[in-house]
């Protein structure tokens, strides 16, 4: 493919990407096939000799729509958002043509440079503590990872060569594996199972402790914990708080928990994963409070900040405590030179060595929308899950499960044992619609979640007729049931 043929073939790819998604409310939401329906529908082994642009195109629909699960159908309220707009799709073309590997200053200095503004930037519309920022000339700044669960694990591993390092101080006669032994890390029994992952990873040992009846881990529980563990000669060293759970987007008590952290020399790390985004509007940043306690934070701005997967930010409060866990000189890359103002090197604050130019679409996405474009996505959406919980509470049948804080609803059929679970199946095999479960008390929610940007009024509208219809035969279908297994019952008295 020459230049010529490129302006005509990516024009062709545009116009199909925008009539994609300007019509994706027509798709059905998740796609029919079996597993291993692709490899039916194309050759076993790569072409000999080039194809034609046309042909590829072409089969864009024939193989791979089929099965493709639209999560930015307005119909899809699985899981939590991942960002798609136009402005970010623009900034990765843009990173894919330059197709830098910015592993340092050197590599391509705009791709570090302009990462470190935008860090910057983010860590201001959120209102973050200025010791996060690079422009605060202390010892903090912040980093693109690709998910929260880089993020998590990097963050863990600071602390970790953190804790080693302390508690050589008090035992220089301990190895480090004697040391790795005895560290405990906590976090809530609802946080992401990337705090355990990186736990595990990192050969920790990790407590989910108990939350309170909001699902929030309060301080007494970590106080109690650590006091236990202290006694079993453990080393407490890590809380991983989260703003936001997944499963039903609850908000850990920084202000309990950062002062503890504080006083017993925990490291505090915030993961913010999906409601973070919710920051850049002043109405929502009380969810916030006892922020100035933690050691890192992140959120993804490629969940619900219009930014294209994948983009997690991490910001750090001492970065030299990352860098110097994770650091690895490698011969063969150049050190950028010496400077009064020196730049990151970025490959010493993440597990890969290469790294895409991923600022592009952040710088593009916050100067296309505006911070005003950008509340105005999460307000909306905020407003509609709010809609949705109306519709959900004039409907006797059901009732909502947890408070509604953003733009996640958590609800549930009146209804016994797994009847939720069956319900939501029941949804999902419609196809026109797709939601996922958590548990409360043990028992099944619904997840209702606002995600793709294009999502109306109308649209929350539509889904939630489709949940009253299945609902309705649901119902009827489970009141069938319990007669054929009671059918004595009436017989008796009668
Ligand atoms: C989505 C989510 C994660 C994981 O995000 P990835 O970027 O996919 O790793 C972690 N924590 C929370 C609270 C999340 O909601």
């Amino acid at each position: 493919m020459d230049a010529s043929e490129f302006r005509r073939a990516g024009k062709e790819m545009i116009d199909y990407v925008a009539d994609y998604l300007e019509n994706i409310r027509d798709r059905q939401v998740t796609p029919d096939v079996k597993q291993g329906y692709l490899r039916k529908l194309i050759p076993d082994a790569a072409p000999e000799t080039a194809e034609p642009w046309d042909a590829v195109l072409s089969d864009v629909e024939r193989v791979i729509m089929p099965g493709v699960a639209h999560w930015h159908s307005p119909r899809f309220h699985a899981y939590f958002p991942t960002g798609n707009s136009y402005p970010a799709i623009l900034g990765d073309i843009l990173s894919d043509a330059i197709g830098c590997i910015g592993f340092s200053w050197t590599a391509s200095p705009a791709c570090t440079e302009l990462e470190t503004v935008m860090m910057d930037w983010l860590a201001k519309l959120l209102g973050l503590p200025d010791h996060f920022l690079f422009s605060s000339k202390g010892l903090g700044g912040g980093v693109i990872q690709g998910t929260a669960s880089e993020a998590c694990f990097v963050a863990l591993l600071a602390a970790k060569a953190k804790a080693i390092r302390d508690a050589k101080i008090q035992h220089p006669d301990w190895t480090d594996g004697q040391i790795t032994d005895k560290l405990i890390a906590y976090n809530s029994e609802h946080a992401h199972q990337a705090a355990d992952r990186a736990a595990l990873l990192a050969h920790i040992k990790c407590r989910g402790l108990p939350s309170d009846s909001d699902l929030t881990l309060r301080g007494a529980a970590l106080a109690h914990a650590i006091e236990e563990d202290k006694a079993a000669g453990l080393i407490p060293f890590y809380v991983l708080a989260s703003l936001g759970t997944t499963g039903h987007c609850a908000f850990d008590n920084l202000t309990e928990l950062g002062p503890i952290c504080q006083a017993e020399n925990l490291w505090l790390h915030v993961d913010a994963a999906y409601a973070g985004s919710a920051f850049i509007c002043p109405e929502f940043r009380h969810y916030l409070a006892g922020v100035e306690y933690a050691d890192s934070f992140n959120f993804n701005p490629h969940k619900w900040l219009l930014v294209n997967f994948d983009c997690s930010a991490l910001w750090l409060k001492n970065t030299s405590l990352l860098t110097s866990a994770v650091q690895y000189d490698c011969p063969i890359i150049l050190d950028s030179p010496e400077s009064e103002q020196p730049m990151p090197d970025y490959r010493h604050w993440q597990v890969a060595l290469g790294r895409r130019f991923r600022s592009l679409k952040l710088w593009f996405v916050l100067r296309l929308f505006g911070l005003d474009g950008l509340q105005k996505h999460i307000r909306t959406q905020v407003g509609l899950a709010k809609e949705f919980e109306k519709l959900v509470d004039q409907d006797d049948r059901f009732e909502i499960a947890v408070p509604v804080r953003l733009g996640l609803v958590c609800f549930r059929l009146k209804a016994p044992g797994t009847a939720n679970e069956r319900f939501l199946k029941k949804i999902n095999q419609t196809k026109k619609l797709f939601m996922t479960q958590a548990t409360v008390n043990g028992s099944a929610v619904i997840r209702f979640t606002v995600c793709a940007s294009r999502t109306n009024s109308e649209d929350v509208l539509h889904s939630w007729k489709i949940i009253q219809d299945v609902a309705t035969e649901f119902l009827d279908e489970e009141k069938a049931r319990t007669k054929l297994k009671m059918p004595s019952l009436a017989a008796y008295i009668q």
